[in-house]
């Protein structure tokens, strides 16, 4: 079992670390990931300039291979052949906060996923739900126990190729971390707020800011599920098709006034 981890904050972040030694006793793991933090980035494929991937040793002496590029793209080398053995697993994360509802299209930990997925290997996303009051580091044992878990359960199960995990963790203590729900994407309600200031050249610019998103707290749903404590296992797929509207959008006069 050969597992690749990466995240979308960057090669030094340690909950990366932290993931990656939760999941060695399950197979060989390599690291690919960014040189930097690309948090919010999306699905990324970079075409209009050449990536360039260092290797590296972390602080624990794991070796590495870091990457200018975004995860997905980390994701997408190796899929193409950066590494000398196939990989047969991805596992993304820890990210620092919870991708939850419509942040999955923004996250760069989920869209790591996605990548795997396009080409046919099977992936898992791990997000933390750190409280944004905490002072000190991030402590990341129970999400990287819920990580290896995971992984665990997937491979004993069979993961089919066209499902992603994202996997969201309450931050609890290792010890109250015992409930894995199934649950459905919730509704997210960003609180994005643009600021525009001047530059000291006298021009305009513009920052989102904001406080962080909230959301609807409905049961069974990732939203509502992880605000109750427990660990929300959302399974997501690449079709995004709206299949409840293809019915009614095959009814619409599409040709108008332009009617032959
Ligand atoms: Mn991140």
């Amino acid at each position: 079992m050969h597992i690749l981890v990466t995240n979308d904050d960057g090669i030094q972040a340690p909950g990366l670390i932290a993931l990656a030694l939760a999941l060695q006793p399950l197979g060989k793991v390599t690291i690919v990931a960014p040189d930097h933090n690309w948090s919010a980035s999306g699905h990324v494929k970079t075409l209009h300039r050449p990536l360039r991937v260092k290797q590296v040793t972390l602080c624990d002496n794991t070796a590495a291979y870091a990457c200018d590029g975004a995860p997905s793209d980390c994701v997408s080398l190796v899929m193409l052949g950066l590494l000398p053995e196939p990989v047969d697993f991805v596992v993304s994360g820890i990210n620092p906060n919870a991708n939850l509802g419509h942040d999955i299209t923004y996250s760069g930990t989920v869209t790591a996923a996605m990548e795997a997925c396009i080409w046919g290997v099977p992936a898992i996303a791990v997000s933390l739900d750190t409280p944004g009051d905490l002072e000190g580091p991030v402590d990341y044992t129970g999400a990287a126990w819920v990580g290896s878990k995971v992984l665990e359960a997937a491979i004993k199960h069979g993961l089919d190729k066209e499902i992603i995990l994202n996997v969201n963790v309450p931050y609890r203590p290792l010890e109250q971390l015992d409930t894995f729900h199934i649950t459905r994407q919730g509704l997210r309600i960003y609180q994005d707020a643009l600021l525009k200031r001047e530059d000291p050249r006298g021009q305009p610019y513009y920052w989102i800011g904001g406080d962080a998103p909230t959301g609807v707290q409905e049961p069974g749903t990732d939203i509502g599920d992880l605000a109750e404590g427990y660990i929300t296992i959302t399974p997501i797929q690449l079709d995004l098709t709206a299949h409840q509207a293809i019915d009614q959008l095959a009814q619409w006069d599409w040709l108008g006034d332009d009617q032959v």
